[in-house]
């Protein structure tokens, strides 16, 4: 990839999120003015040791081309220069923390855009609750000693990571819905729910909080409690053996195909052995979804998604990708053929075109037909587009077990614009994590800051 190239591609809106942008460039002038390197300790043939520049400064010894003015060029000793230089970034966060309480102001008041921070970054989506983003900043500085960084910046994962531990911080005392992504959020890519994920004990101790518990997955099997039941095997398996109460069961949900499918955990009878097990059943969509999502209409469905797969077909050949078309009765995507990588370039290309498409499709097609949601998203190695998104899937389940946008958060790994999970930004707050042992750190981070009910515990 040509430098050119890269700055472009990298430039493009979709592989950046604007707010950590933001406080990356903030973080970054403090660190270039003042993070110098450490005063090196220069070996000198003529005392026969190990001195510093102050030494052969003062005393004129060695044989080096100091001068005076070098002195300026290297940092103090490290205590006084991490102190300076957290404190920096302490006040830093602290003020953009403000910033976001005077958005949250202008936002109750119907006018977001006049804050300073819709100014700055107007892209911005709403902030459902405060965020400490100094006491957070504080926090990742005692995992990741930022501060003490001379050649290294803060970077966008420190940023994420932070947001992170400020958003738990902030929704902990009336957290009461806490939805996840599948794939690379709760098991790796395409894998399942193993028995000794530890992320089981965290999950069970969430709903021992009285908190509901949702996966909410693009994976999508049509009222196929099996196929949802067998991805999350190892987790099912320990909630049967733990011998969980029903009431704790019914707790925990899963919502495929973004919005689609919802499925409630519990006791129900094994069709093999018809001793009781731990499984899923399914609810009917005419008890929880609202009237505008039940009139989707099976043919305009069908027509959107011809409109999609003609396109990814298009894409499919034009890059000459070797992947296949897999269509679904909500669903249309591209799936690599074998053990085939394909390049995030050209999956995103998919996905920018596809959207591109169906966009033009509904705002031709006019308004003699209802503009039926949809998503298409780059899902790492797949592209996928699916009736529906995350956005409706939080939403449906909010009203469903009556969570407010304030006390429900949503953990995801797809958060850039090519991502699924970024649309339950404007109905949720947000965990932005990378990988299941992200999820493991943040929920170690939102556990112990939960109160168990008396009953429960
Ligand atoms: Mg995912």
């Amino acid at each position: 990839m040509t430098s050119s190239y890269r700055i472009n591609y990298q430039l493009r809106a979709h592989k950046r999120d604007p707010l950590i942008e933001f406080i990356k460039g903030l973080l970054l002038t403090p660190f270039i003015l003042h993070a110098k390197p450490r005063k090196p300790v220069l070996t000198s043939p003529h005392v026969g040791g190990n001195e510093s520049i102050d030494t052969i400064l003062a005393t004129g010894t060695g044989t080096s081309n100091v001068n005076n003015d070098d002195r300026n060029d290297y940092q103090e000793e490290d205590k006084p220069m991490v102190d300076a230089n957290l404190q920096r970034y302490l006040e830093i966060m602290k003020s953009v923390e403000v910033m976001i309480e005077e958005h949250r102001r202008k936002a109750v008041k119907g006018v977001p855009e006049h804050s300073r921070l819709h100014r700055i970054v107007p892209s911005v989506a709403t902030f459902f609750t405060p965020l400490p983003l100094e006491a957070a900043f504080l926090d990742a500085n005692a995992k990741h000693s930022i501060a003490a960084r001379r050649f290294v910046p803060p970077s966008f994962n420190d940023i994420r990571r932070i947001l992170n531990t400020a958003q738990v911080m902030a929704i902990a005392p009336t957290i009461s819905l806490i939805t996840f992504d599948g794939d690379m959020t709760l098991y790796d890519d395409g894998t399942s729910f193993t028995e000794n994920s530890p992320l089981i004990p965290l999950l069970i101790a969430l709903m021992r909080a009285g908190l509901r518990v949702a996966i909410v997955t693009a994976a999508g099997y049509p009222g196929d409690a099996g196929k949802y039941e067998e991805r999350l095997m190892g987790l099912l398996r320990v909630f049967d053996q733990q011998k969980l109460s029903e009431k704790l069961l019914e707790r925990f949900y899963v919502l495929g195909g973004e919005c689609n499918y919802l499925f409630r955990c519990g006791w129900k009878k094994s069709d093999a052995t018809s001793e009781p097990v731990v499984g899923l059943t399914y609810i009917h969509p005419e008890s929880y979804q609202p009237s505008d999502m039940l009139a989707w209409k099976h043919e305009e469905i069908q027509e959107l998604l011809d409109v999609a797969e003609e396109n990814l077909k298009r894409s499919v050949s034009a890059m000459n990708l070797k992947a296949m078309i897999l269509r679904k009765s909500r669903a249309v995507g591209i799936v690599p053929i074998g053990d085939v990588k394909i390049a995030r370039e050209q999956l995103d290309e998919c996905v920018l075109s596809t959207q591109q498409r169906l966009l033009e499709y509904q705002q031709m097609s006019g308004s003699s037909k209802t503009a039926i949601p949809f998503c298409v998203f780059n899902g790492g190695n797949d592209v996928f587009v699916d009736i529906g998104n995350k956005l409706i899937g939080v939403q449906v389940l909010q009203t469903y077990l009556g969570a407010a946008p304030e006390a429900t958060v949503h953990v995801g790994d797809q958060f850039l614009s090519t991502g699924n999970d970024f649309a339950t930004r404007s109905s949720c707050c947000t965990l932005w994590i990378i990988s299941p042992e992200e999820t493991e750190g943040v929920l170690k981070e939102l556990t112990p800051l939960l109160t168990i009910p008396a009953e429960e515990a």
